[in-house]
């Protein structure tokens, strides 16, 4: 027997179908404005500019979690700066209010029928898409690593799961290599393994064991940062506390009971692969863009990413849907911090697309990583797509100081909960205008 409940209303002149049809054999099916799929720092964002717009429950968020974390401020608990706790909040008290929360994960996308399907079969129509989904972390695609987070001195930052472990082996660290790995695949926050790595060296210092460790890089990339104003500066950390790099090495796998992990060198066609021991392991593993998303071939790129314009954040084949955040195709730093950049294009861009008008705000490519060197330290990189440093401080903040470092740690999760989240945070472009005098460099 079908029950079908019906209610419609009108948002400036144009009709908004709230339609939930339940029957034995039918799905269930619900139609809004503005579906916005992931609620983290992107979705939650785009949503609340959306929904202070719109009326009650015509924006939806599809999204399974119970907690929103602020990830960034994962560094600071790994290095015991900071607790787990105060890196997340529920769910429902940071996504809109006037947003309806499906609580729900997006399994198949429709997007030649303005449609979407959830975990549980239910329908999810819409006028205007918005794509929000993060990465997903690959810990699986290294040999004996789950396994190996079971036993002491194999750590991540990157998880709720094993940030804790990070700082439990420091405290138990005792003799040997510290070895702090990067992945051969794009990340969120390129800047995090390394941020990871300094703390722990001065944790190390700090607690007399400095001289008993031998503190290492291994990463699967051949240069130290992807810009060269930060990178010189970076070099230079390593260079004074003795801190060895080693460019091409790719983590393949962890050997837990010998306490060996097993790195591919990449620059080697033969495919040679080098054993180190380990007393500490700290892990960024290769990370995609979700397994929904890559199964949809329309809205993804050859890599998997949602395949958006890079200026304007617009599908490059469905215009009524927009992508946002880590899981997109723009080529610049994946961070928060981009997200804040990229959330007032994606919602100037599709009001203007709402109103029959030519999308004409662009994306400079922003990103920011506030690259912690301490407990006190801090080297704040700013930049755009061509790599262009974009500070906004008048200052050289390529160099470790104690106020970027203030920043990162007390002010922008600050930032993050009371403005980004509500839509009132947009980077730091303004800022940085008025700072530099009106010339925006
Ligand atoms: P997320 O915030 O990850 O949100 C994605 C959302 O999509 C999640 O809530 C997820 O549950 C949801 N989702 C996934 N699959 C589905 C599905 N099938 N259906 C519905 N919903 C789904 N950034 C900075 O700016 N500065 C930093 O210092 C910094 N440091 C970092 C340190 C660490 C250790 C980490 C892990 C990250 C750091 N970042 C930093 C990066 C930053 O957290 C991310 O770039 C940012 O959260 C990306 O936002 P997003 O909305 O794209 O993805």
């Amino acid at each position: 027997m079908a029950a079908i409940f019906k209610c419609k209303s009108v948002i400036g002149g144009s009709g908004l179908n709230l339609r939930f049809f339940s029957t034995s054999k039918q799905r269930l099916s619900q139609s809004y404005k503005i579906v916005v799929v992931g609620g983290g720092a992107g979705g939650c964002s785009v949503a609340a500019k959306f929904s202070s717009l719109l009326p009650k429950n015509h924006v939806a968020i599809v999204e399974p979690s119970d907690i929103h974390f602020y990830q960034p401020m994962w560094t600071m608990v790994g290095g015991g700066m900071k607790k787990l706790e105060q890196s997340g909040r529920p769910m429902g008290e940071v996504l809109p209010k006037n947003a309806r929360w499906i609580k729900e994960r997006a399994s198949q996308f429709f997007p030649e029928e303005n449609r979407l399907v959830t975990a549980s079969g239910e329908e999810i129509n819409y006028d205007y898409l918005v794509i929000a989904m993060g990465l997903q972390l690959d810990y699986n695609k290294i040999k004996g690593l789950p396994e190996a987070f079971n036993t002491p001195g194999v750590c991540s930052n990157y998880s709720t799961l094993y940030v804790g472990k990070t700082l439990e082996s420091l405290k138990n660290f005792k003799e040997g290599n510290a070895i702090f790995t990067f992945p051969n695949t794009p990340v969120k926050c390129a800047g995090a393994p390394q941020k990871a790595m300094y703390i722990s060296e001065q944790y190390l210092v700090k607690h007399n064991k400095r001289d008993k460790a031998n503190v290492m890089f291994n990463t699967s990339l051949g240069v130290i940062f992807g810009v060269k104003k930060y990178a010189d500066a970076l070099e230079k950390v390593v260079k004074e506390r003795n801190i060895a790099v080693n460019f091409q090495h790719e983590l393949v796998e962890v050997k837990p009971d010998t306490k060996e992990a097993v790195f591919r060198l990449l620059d080697d066609p033969a495919g040679t692969t080098k054993t180190f021991k380990y007393e500490m392991l700290h892990v960024t593993p290769p990370m995609s863009s979700p397994a929904v998303l890559r199964a949809n071939k329309q809205l993804t790129n050859k890599a998997g990413y949602v395949e958006v314009d890079r200026s304007t954040l617009q599908h490059v084949r469905f215009p009524n849907i927009f992508g946002i955040g880590d899981c997109t195709s723009l080529p610049t730093s994946k961070t928060a911090a981009a997200v804040a950049g990229q959330n007032k294009i994606v919602f100037d861009n599709l009001r203007l697309l709402m109103d029959g008008k030519k999308l004409s705000q662009k994306y400079d490519g922003y990103t920011s990583c506030p690259l912690v060197t301490g407990y006190s330290k801090c080297i704040l990189a700013e930049f755009d797509y061509d790599g262009k440093p974009l500070e906004t401080l008048p200052i050289n903040q390529a160099k470790e100081r104690m106020t970027s470092f203030f920043m990162k740690k007390e002010l922008m999760p600050q930032l993050y909960w009371k403005l980004m989240l509500n839509g009132w945070w947009n980077g730091p472009s303004t800022i940085r205008k008025i700072l530099h005098l009106g010339t925006g460099h």
